[in-house]
């Protein structure tokens, strides 16, 4: 039997994203992984639900083995076969991301031997995680461009606490992934998008006019609105309340930035707005085309590209030099990170072409 490759989860970010990367990885090159301290650099570290689940999804569409998955777990050992086409169902049972879910399920998927069908249940829009619209609008053209075929659809929104979000994807099988060039683009559109579920319509309106505003005097363009609250009789709306905002700079070579924040009890929604904003303007004065947390999502799908990524960044995040790490070791990709010096940081990856 192959010895595990040994990942250790306390290197750089030392979060969630190490474990469901490795594991994603792992899963597509049919390689076993061992996965050690888990989330240290969280407190408290170890396995929450919501990682458990994302790994559960990986190992389902795997048919594959995993030791160690349980809660407050530090370890697990997984041994995946290959990804297999069919209809999966993936229930947090809590607010527990289902875009982080994706994050793990999405590359594994793209390479099964048909096609894929996700219903996960969890949360659509939670804190320190993308929304799902930033899935939509943001991470998809991007990977539409290198060649992934996936349509992801948000049926009913969940929020923390009790989640209950459903969101169902359907991804169609890839080949080889081409890989990506995103040096330098110009924004041509933006939007601004609030959401709301049993709350009042005045917090949408607020959120949304006060983003606008800020956004036409800074990057000085017409700015598109929409909102949406939703009632607790309409079927996509959310057991529990939530709101947020993203803004969305649609750029001419076809993709898209996104900048987005979430309401939280006693935070004025023009608080929430500003949040949002700040970012956007802070990162599009880098000139770079690809947001932060593109940044780190993109990792994965270049390391496996057939061929030389080159994209902008505006920030190096710690999640993305750790993605990085997670990239080199698993898929055995090679990276090379320049710092622009107030311009971002350029990223060259050679991916390994990887076909199924
Ligand atoms: P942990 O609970 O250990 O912190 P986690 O699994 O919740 O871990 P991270 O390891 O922090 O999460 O990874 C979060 C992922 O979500 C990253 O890919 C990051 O880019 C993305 N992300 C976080 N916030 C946003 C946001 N506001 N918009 C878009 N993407 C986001």
């Amino acid at each position: 039997m192959e010895e595990p490759l040994l990942i250790d989860g306390s290197v750089g970010e030392g979060g969630g994203q190490i474990l469901r990367m490795a594991v994603s990885a792992a899963a597509l090159l049919s390689r076993p992984v061992r996965v050690v301290n888990v989330r240290a650099k969280r407190s408290p570290p170890g396995l929450r639900p919501q990682h458990m689940v994302a790994v559960r999804g990986v190992v389902e569409l795997t048919r594959g083995r995993v030791e160690g998955l349980r809660i407050g777990s530090t370890e697990i050992e997984y041994h995946p076969s290959k990804p297999k086409s069919g209809k999966f169902v993936i229930d947090a049972g809590t607010a527990g991301s289902t875009t982080l879910m994706l994050q793990s399920l999405l590359p594994v998927a793209s390479f099964a031997t048909g096609p894929v069908e996700l219903e996960l249940r969890g949360g659509t829009n939670n804190p320190m995680a993308p929304p799902v619209e930033y899935l939509n609008w943001v991470l998809m053209p991007s990977l539409r461009r290198m060649g992934v075929r996936a349509e992801i659809e948000l049926v009913r929104r969940g929020f923390y606490p009790r989640g209950g979000g459903l969101v169902r994807a359907r991804v169609e099988p890839v080949n080889k992934l081409r890989p990506i060039e995103v040096e330098e683009s110009r924004v041509v559109e933006v939007r601004v998008f609030a959401y709301s579920c049993n709350l009042p319509e005045h917090i949408v309106e607020r959120m949304s006019r006060r983003a606008a505003e800020s956004l036409k005097r800074t990057i000085a363009t017409d700015v598109s609105i929409v909102t949406e609250a939703l009632q607790k009789h309409d079927p996509k709306c959310s057991s529990d309340p939530g709101t947020g905002l993203i803004i969305v700079l649609n750029l001419e070579n076809g993709l898209a930035m996104g900048f987005d924040s979430m309401g939280e009890k006693g935070v004025p929604a023009e608080r929430v707005a500003d949040k949002a904003v700040e970012e956007c303007v802070r990162q599009l004065r880098t000139g770079a085309p690809v947001d932060s947390h593109l940044g780190d999502q993109l990792v994965i799908w270049v390391s496996l590209a057939d061929g030389r990524s080159i994209y902008r960044v505006s920030e190096l995040t710690s999640h993305t030099r750790t993605a990085i790490m997670i990239a080199e070791k698993v898929v055995g990709a090679g990276f090379r990170v320049e710092s622009l010096d107030g311009r971002g940081a350029r990223i060259t990856c050679d991916g390994i072409g990887f076909s199924r």
